[in-house]
């Protein structure tokens, strides 16, 4: 079975509440080990704890949020296309709406202060209609929600987070549907062409990874929105495609396995992480902020993390973000 096929990537579906003692025991770790990172810690409780419900609930009934057969997917994965991509979508607004608005709560709490306050106020105020922010972030435009916070004098960066953190569980349940369906096995044709899937950014939604994880029976990078897992293409750089001879390696401490590699080409680094086994998606920005010190040795090295790959725009919003109530 491929690497980007592991059932274990979700981990036989556990409950939420093995899921939640998961994650407060490696934050009891992250906490002794990084005392500096309680803050962010403190900011993730709230938000890994809203994922997990939200993608139970999710997971159980309501119609598919993309529909699209094993022979579409494979088609557009073979033309270099991320499956959830220019699809028609629907979203159960009713549930994802609570979360948008809760993690403006969270942000505000969580250090944003008054700058999320006012992206939830504005949200409050019906300023911005939500089916469509939802919609267009799970389509990972961010030129248009960054354009309709600005018009709205709003902090287009939280916007873009909090709709991110609202509908990445929408995200993660579209492409398991269609990746890695729970209790069967993907379809042989979805199976071919992920395989042969030659991109560094994800094969469902279009994004970066956020870590790529370790050790070699696993190896797989690890989508930042919808959790995906797909094998790297070879020893050249995730992000611009450079050559092997463009890239180099750093560590935190030689003694240790975890690593981020470094492309000269581009000037972005990508962490690869030694972990026992796949992340759950509800738990990858936790392994993301346990290797905060590999980001630090990087950014400190000049290199940073991309913005979001140009894949020549979504097919539904060519413009704008358009506001139907307006
Ligand atoms: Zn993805
Ligand atoms: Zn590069």
């Amino acid at each position: 079975m491929p690497a980007a096929l592991d059932p274990g990537t979700h981990l036989s579906t556990p409950t939420d509440g093995s899921l939640l003692d998961r994650a407060h025991s490696r934050w009891a770790e992250i906490g002794l080990s990084l005392p500096d990172l309680a803050p962010a810690i403190a900011l993730q409780e709230s938000l890994v704890a809203r994922t997990i419900l939200a993608v139970d609930r999710l997971g159980h009934g309501g119609p598919p949020i993309v529909n699209l057969t094993p022979d579409q997917a494979a088609d557009k994965l073979r033309a270099g296309t991320p499956v959830l991509r220019g699809e028609r979508v629907a979203l159960p607004v009713a549930l994802l709406e609570p979360l948008l608005l809760e993690a403006c709560d969270d942000l505000a709490v969580g250090g944003a202060g008054d700058v999320a306050r006012r992206v939830r106020s504005c949200l409050d105020e019906g300023r911005i209609n939500i089916n469509s922010l939802l919609t267009t972030s799970f389509d990972r435009n961010q030129t248009a929600i960054l354009g309709k916070a600005v018009h709205e004098g709003i902090a287009p960066d939280v916007l873009w987070l909090a709709a991110e953190l609202a509908v990445g569980p929408a995200a993660h349940v579209a492409q398991r549907g269609l990746l890695d369906p729970d209790g069967a096995a993907p379809h042989s044709s979805v199976i071919g062409a992920l395989e042969a899937w030659p991109h560094g950014y994800c094969p469902a939604c279009g994004s970066w990874p956020a870590f790529g994880e370790d050790p070699d029976r696993s190896r797989q990078l690890r989508c930042s929105f919808c959790g995906a897992g797909w094998r790297p293409r070879d020893l050249g750089c995730t992000y611009c495609e450079d050559g092997p001879d463009h890239v180099t390696s750093l560590k935190t401490d030689p003694g240790l396995t975890h690593r981020a590699t470094l492309c000269s080409g581009c000037g972005a680094y990508l962490k690869w992480l030694d972990l026992a086994g796949p992340t759950p998606f509800e738990l990858l920005p936790i392994e993301d902020l346990a290797s905060t010190p590999l980001d630090v040795l990087a950014v400190k090295e000049g290199f940073g993390r991309p913005s979001l790959p140009d894949l020549g725009g979504p097919e539904r919003f060519p413009c704008q973000m358009v506001d139907p109530r307006r």
